[in-house]
């Protein structure tokens, strides 16, 4: 039986941000019927090259459902929570970079804009159009049962990110080996199971930038081993996270006056 992640002090905000900016999407796009989707993956994509995955842990509305839906799995059907055992957990990683090589061929071979005509992008095969309808199972049952199912193992969009993240490292989680006492507090808080414990920095390897491991009450403080920087220097995680996110919602409204109003 696995429980899902030990909450912080600040789980609750966190989840209140969350829900909101998922609800945000929800109204846009669902209620308003606002498509603005040419844009917002030029928002989504800007916001990952220039700060890192945040996008993941804070706006992504499929990854929200599938977080709630992990909790809710948690409180409703508590020995029922399964984790997938190493050396499986590892390989399964490793499918989303495969999808996404799919896609990418997709892309290039039937000519079709992903950042324009996403829909019509998964009707150009059978596969992707499974895929697309796999989704929806993928993020709101089975997380129920197994924790963070498709971010995970299934988000080819991730496995983009990660490789952006990786080769553009502007925002990155640091671990000073010579303060860390190896309590592994860290790895008990993450949502994507890394083993923050045993590395010495954090970015581009399924990290959703949700920063629950800096919380002020994860790493002791006689360690204080954990820091995030952002182009070399050192930043704390609550301005970072709050000048991005009001930055995102402005690029959005903005997006939404101009080109959509
Ligand atoms: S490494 Fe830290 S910031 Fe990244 S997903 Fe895990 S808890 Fe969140
Ligand atoms: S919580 Fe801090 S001290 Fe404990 S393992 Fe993680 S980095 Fe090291």
């Amino acid at each position: 039986m696995k429980m899902y992640k030990k909450d912080t002090q600040f789980t609750l905000t966190r989840d209140i941000m969350r829900l909101f900016f998922a609800l945000n999407f929800y109204l846009l796009a669902k209620v308003l019927g606002i498509e603005f989707e040419f844009e917002s993956e030029y928002i989504v994509l800007g916001s990952i090259l220039l700060f890192g995955p945040l996008f993941c842990g804070w706006f992504c509305p499929f990854g929200a459902s599938s977080y709630f839906m992990t909790r809710i799995g948690n409180a409703l059907f508590p020995k029922l929570q399964f984790t997938i055992p190493q050396p499986y957990d590892r390989l399964l990683r490793n499918l989303k970079y495969v999808m996404l090589a799919g896609f990418m061929y997709l892309f290039i071979s039937q000519g079709v804009n992903y950042f324009a005509e996403h829909m019509e992008m998964y009707k150009t095969s059978a596969f992707s159009w499974n895929y697309i309808k796999f989704k929806h199972w993928a993020v709101l049952f089975i997380p129920l049962f197994i924790p963070g199912f498709f971010c995970k193992y299934l988000c080819f969009q991730k496995a983009g990110y990660n490789i952006i993240n990786k080769l553009l490292p502007f925002a990155k989680i640091t671990r000073d080996s010579e303060k860390c006492i190896g309590c592994k507090k860290c790895d008990r808080v993450c949502p994507m199971d890394i083993s923050i414990s045993k590395q010495e920095q954090v970015n581009g390897n399924d990290c959703l930038g949700c920063y629950s491991c800096l919380d002020s009450d994860v790493c002791p403080k006689k360690a204080d081993a954990l820091s995030l920087s952002y182009l070399g220097k050192k930043v704390h995680y609550t301005y970072f996270v709050f000048g991005v996110l009001t930055l995102y919602l402005i690029a959005t409204y903005f997006v939404l006056f101009v080109f959509e109003w």
